[in-house]
């Protein structure tokens, strides 16, 4: 064994996406295993000419191989009879790519970016970009290149987590239209999710037959009329995200510490000065059509903005919102407020948080060592 600390990236092991690369199009010749061929070539002349290769298919690929190739099938056959090639089900064969990496230091060769995989609790060291790699064609030639080191926002993680929910929930095109609508689980049995969310679900339906079931009990459920557009915001302090909530359309909130939730955590940070800098009631925020528009309240309390910028795949520097005027915020801008908190919209398109009740959790600390006078109506 060789002796490497498993947060290192060894390129020479590597961990392919076998299902991945033979489905990919902009490799030569139709699906197969002779993609696999080509770009372990390419590795081996490319990055590391005696490389250790862990090759893992999804046992989705096996019955399209046999649409194209009974060659390929007998192939593949062959070497997972050898050890040579792991075939697991779908829906773990990220996992055994990534644990891969993580137990061996190996890199990765797959054009996906495992971007739904990024919250399951591996630790960082595992998503650093060198560890990942794709191919290009170039006239011809493959050339094994680092996955594009696209700055992977949370926004993007959210949003694909999420796609996946809807993929395994079996909401296909035909059945888009469940998504528009709010649904309540109204069933006599034990169920949690009712219970969590007694007047409208707040996750994805499940599709049984057609029809939209509770994802807890599975029975039938209500339909509450149709979901207005809606937009669910995270609170992060120093980067970190420590709460979410819910902005719908027709129903402008205003934020600021009075709304906060009223936890030991959100106390603990206050007392550590998180918060200073940010008023009672510091933004209001209205949801319109596509839009979220942001209206400082006063000119005692600024916002700033730091508006993403589309060319360099980052947040750009940032601006003060002209004070007591609505602007539209872009759906990756973030909002700054006091020194150290930070709004900015979750990829979620259903929201799961529950939405901000104003005027509520005036807990002690709310109040308490800001540079503001203590009666809670000062500003109403
Ligand atoms: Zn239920």
């Amino acid at each position: 064994m060789r002796a490497i600390s498993v947060s290192a990236i060894d390129v020479g092991t590597v961990a392919v996406d076998v299902s991945n690369v033979c489905r990919a199009r902009a490799l030569p010749q139709p699906v197969g295993l002779h993609r696999v061929d080509l770009v372990l070539e390419a590795w081996r002349d490319q990055i590391c000419r005696h490389a250790d290769v862990f090759l893992v298919a999804d046992d989705s690929l096996l019955p399209e191989l046999e649409r194209v190739s009974a060659a390929d099938v007998a192939r593949a056959r062959r070497m997972q009879a050898s050890g040579e090639l792991l075939v697991v089900p779908v829906r773990r064969a990220d996992d055994v790519l990534l644990d891969c990496a993580q137990q061996h230091g190996a890199c990765v060769l797959s054009d996906d970016g495992f971007r739904d995989k990024r919250r399951d609790g591996r630790p960082a060291w595992l998503w650093k970009a060198e560890r990942f790699f794709a191919w290009e064609v170039h006239e011809g030639a493959v050339r094994i290149v680092p996955r594009p080191s696209r700055h992977t926002r949370s926004y993007d993680i959210s949003r694909a987590i999420e796609q996946k929910a809807i993929r395994a929930a079996g909401i296909t095109k035909a059945h888009r239209h469940v998504l528009g609508r709010r649904w309540a689980c109204v069933s006599d049995v034990p169920c949690v999710t009712r219970e969590m969310t007694p007047e409208v679900l707040q996750v994805v339906p499940a599709i049984h037959e057609g029809v939209p079931c509770c994802p807890g009990c599975g029975a039938p459920l209500r339909d509450r009329g149709e979901r207005l557009p809606e937009a669910e915001f995270k609170v992060a302090v120093g980067g970190e995200t420590q709460a979410r909530f819910t902005l719908r359309q027709g129903r402008p909130l205003t934020f600021g510490r009075l709304t906060f939730p009223d936890t030991a955590a959100f106390a603990a940070l206050a007392s550590k000065g998180a918060f200073d800098g940010v008023g009672r009631r510091h933004v209001e925020l209205r949801r319109e059509a596509d839009d979220v528009h942001a209206r400082p309240i006063d000119d005692r309390h600024a916002v700033r903005v730091r508006p993403w910028d589309k060319q360099r795949k980052r947040l750009g520097r940032e601006r003060e919102l002209p004070a007591r005027c609505f602007t539209a915020i872009g759906l990756h801008d973030q909002l700054l407020l006091g020194e150290h908190v930070a709004l900015q919209r979750s990829g979620r398109s259903i929201a799961e948080a529950a939405e901000l009740d104003e005027g509520v959790g005036t807990a002690p600390w709310q109040q308490a060592g800001t540079d503001e006078p203590f009666e809670v109506h000062a500003e109403r």
